[in-house]
């Protein structure tokens, strides 16, 4: 088992002041969600709070994750995605952080088709909270307090345009996420 204090420590220490501000800011808006959506709190708070935990990892810790666990390969264009993954794996083996929390982490940059409540919530907490600004963040602040799946389309959507525009393309499980949930709000 693991203590608050104790995953705060390790969080501190792995991560720059600037992505563990982040990662304090996370964890108290998916708080704040998950009061608004009757999810845990306390859930909600831990996941948000360790959701990038394997940010700043080393190449020899993903690698030495990667292999362990068998984890995909996203190749150089989607690298980003394998923090999510080795961070579920790594909460998982070192604190025994349970399942619903790891799902959450695992899926926070790529998002799902089969995202639970707390899912959304970390996923859409990680691009509105306070300290983040970018085109369109003010009206996901505001539909994210008023109706969850709304705010994770309009999230992906702003994520997809802002890809768009630099000439990059969106992951294509990420993608199918989006135009499922497009389908079903159009
Ligand atoms: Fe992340
Ligand atoms: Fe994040």
């Amino acid at each position: 088992m693991y203590s608050l204090d104790e995953i705060k420590k390790d969080l501190k220490e792995k991560l720059s002041d600037y992505r563990y501000n982040h990662s304090l800011n996370v964890a108290e808006v998916s708080r704040e969600l998950a009061n608004i959506y009757g999810v845990n709190e306390e859930k909600a708070y831990l996941a948000g709070m360790v959701h990038d935990i394997a940010k700043e990892f080393s190449d020899e810790e993903n690698k030495y994750y990667i292999k362990k666990y068998n984890l995909p390969d996203f190749g150089d264009e989607f690298r980003k995605i394998i923090h999510s993954y080795v961070g579920s794996v790594y909460l998982k083996e070192k604190y025994n952080i349970d399942d619903e929390i790891c799902k959450a982490v695992r899926v926070h940059t790529t998002a799902s088709t089969d995202m639970s409540k707390l899912d959304k919530i970390v996923f859409v907490a990680d691009k509105i909270e306070p300290g983040k600004d970018y085109l369109g963040i003010e009206e996901e602040r505001v539909v994210a307090r008023k109706d969850l799946n709304k705010a994770l389309l309009l999230c992906l959507e702003n994520n997809y345009k802002k890809l768009i525009s630099k000439g990059k393309t969106m992951y294509p499980s990420s993608l199918k996420v989006l135009k499922q949930l497009k389908k079903k709000h159009n």
